[in-house]
């Protein structure tokens, strides 16, 4: 293993930095050089069964603590990120090629901000809700945690994804497992620092990097209570079918095919202004992408220029610089990928109007051009499969109905934007669209409101008071009258 100040050769159990069972750590690599950043601790099955039995034992005082008292750590927590947040923002924009100006709010930020949010949360939510029973005496219904965690997250958002997880269930008294993608196990250790530095009670967060079979063995192991997964939809489906065998409550965050529905009456400059933040952020590595386009006939030529234009003028560039639009992908893996949806979409035969390779003059970097593909039948596989970079799809349609027909007919259900001056009717056409979240001229994640999605987007809620409830189990205590 070299050693460099960005290696990590320890796994956090039980409060303790814990050298794992065996030592060949896991390398992560730059995304805009392809040379090595670091080297993670990577955990063995015995491993995680010592982060869940560690869990499992921090359980019975967490949740035993007042919500005020959890509360206090969560906000001493937040704090101990939020201290953090700057360096945590470039170690994740390099390790999966983020630009520094999304990474330093969702990376740097947005923990601590939802560690706070969940702090202020419980401090409102009763534990108990006393209520009269329909049939005479009264029931008290006791919101328990729901136990043991295990957090399986993604390298796209890292930190953010994970935060998801951790805060709510912390804050309902629940302990947490996580379990981070191979490809972003440095920065899953910020979250160990600043437990220590929070004093958190030892084994109330655990951090266990490793690829998809430990990932797998934490899912099924007996010591957990239950899952909450973000990732693809092949694994939330093979995730999803464990927990149906084994009943274990799973939350499943997943892919998405989100559609942009520009209408007649779009304001089109502010669209074009919002189309990087819309469809291309995070280099296109984001599951709400509003990847597909959808053009009136009437606009169908002026959508297609503005749209070229637009992403023509994207600055491509190092991550860590404050100028970047479009950073590196995450891999080779996901860059050959990304190319290979190209040729899908070429060989198909619709035209490239700009992008269409990889970035040659930048080196060994995992960069790929920002592409728009036009005249896309929606039936295309370029349409309907999640590319997961900086790929666009332009579709003409005749009228609204068929818009939203377009729009729903997708295996996904994530996000969607709607573009048009008429608020009204943006909520309208917002309502007809088969999906968990809609942005009118806009699309940005809210921390008080929910996100997840429906079809293959997956199961349940995350954020919100709705992001909580996952994480508590109702018990229901019946008093007879008197
Ligand atoms: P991935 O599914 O390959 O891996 C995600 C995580 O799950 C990793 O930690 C991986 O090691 C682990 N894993 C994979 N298979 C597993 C299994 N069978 N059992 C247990 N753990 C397993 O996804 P990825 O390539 O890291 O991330 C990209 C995907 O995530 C995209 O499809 C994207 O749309 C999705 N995503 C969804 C959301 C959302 O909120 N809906 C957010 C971000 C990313």
């Amino acid at each position: 293993m070299d050693t460099n100040t960005l290696d990590r050769p320890a796994l956090f159990v039980d409060g303790e930095w814990t050298l794992p069972e065996h030592g060949d750590g896991l390398e992560v690599l730059e995304a805009a050089t392809g040379t090595t950043l670091g080297w993670s601790a990577t955990a063995s099955e015995t491993d995680i069964d010592a982060a869940v039995g560690s869990a499992g034992r921090a359980l019975i005082g967490w949740r035993a603590l007042a919500p005020a008292r959890r509360a206090e750590h969560l906000d001493r927590f937040a704090a101990a990120l939020h201290a953090r947040a700057k360096q945590t923002a470039a170690l994740t924009s390099r390790e999966n090629g983020m630009p520094i100006r999304l990474s330093v709010g969702v990376n740097g930020y947005a923990p601590g901000l939802m560690m706070k949010y969940y702090a202020d949360l419980i401090r409102s939510v009763d534990r108990d809700d006393v209520r009269p029973s329909a049939l005479g005496g009264r029931t008290v219904v006791r919101r328990e945690p729901v136990g043991v965690v295990a957090a399986i997250t993604p390298w796209n958002y890292p930190q953010s994804i994970a935060a998801m997880k951790i805060a709510p269930a912390l804050a309902a008294g629940c302990t947490v497992v996580l379990k981070p993608a191979p490809e972003t196990s440095l920065d899953a250790f910020v979250f160990a620092d600043a437990a220590v530095e929070a004093g958190l009670p030892a084994g109330v967060v655990n951090v266990v990097p490793g690829g998809r079979e430990v990932g797998a063995h934490l899912v099924r192991h007996p010591g957990v209570d239950k899952v909450a997964f973000t990732g693809s939809t092949p694994a939330g489906r093979a995730i999803g079918e464990v927990c149906g065998r084994l009943l274990r409550p799973v939350t499943l965050e997943l892919g998405g095919k989100s559609a942009s529905i520009v209408t007649v009456d779009a304001d089109l400059e502010l669209f074009a202004a919002k189309l990087l933040e819309v469809s291309l952020v995070n280099n296109g590595q984001t599951c709400h992408a509003g990847t597909r386009i959808l053009a009136p006939r009437a606009l169908y030529s002026q959508v297609v220029e503005l749209v070229t234009e637009t992403v023509r003028g994207l600055v491509i560039g190092d991550p860590l610089d404050r100028s970047t639009q479009i950073g590196p992908l995450v891999s080779a893996a996901q860059r050959d990928r990304v190319l290979g949806y190209i040729d899908m979409g070429r060989a198909a035969g619709y035209r490239v109007t700009t992008g269409g390779g990889a970035v040659a003059q930048r080196g060994a970097g995992w960069f790929v051009e920002p592409t728009v593909f036009e005249g896309v039948d929606n039936a295309a596989r370029i349409a309907r499969e999640e590319i997961f970079g900086p790929v666009l799809t332009i579709t003409e349609y005749e009228d609204e109905d068929e818009a939203v027909a377009i729009a729903n007919d997708s295996d996904y259900g994530l996000g969607g934007t709607v573009w048009t001056s008429d608020e009204e009717r943006g909520l309208a056409l917002a309502d007809r669209i088969h999906s968990g979240t809609v942005g009118v001229n806009h699309y940005a994640l809210d921390l008080a409101a929910p996100f997840g999605g429906v079809k293959a987007s997956g199961l349940g809620r995350e954020l919100g008071p709705e992001g909580l409830t996952p994480y508590y189990s109702a018990k229901s205590i019946y008093f007879g009258a008197l």
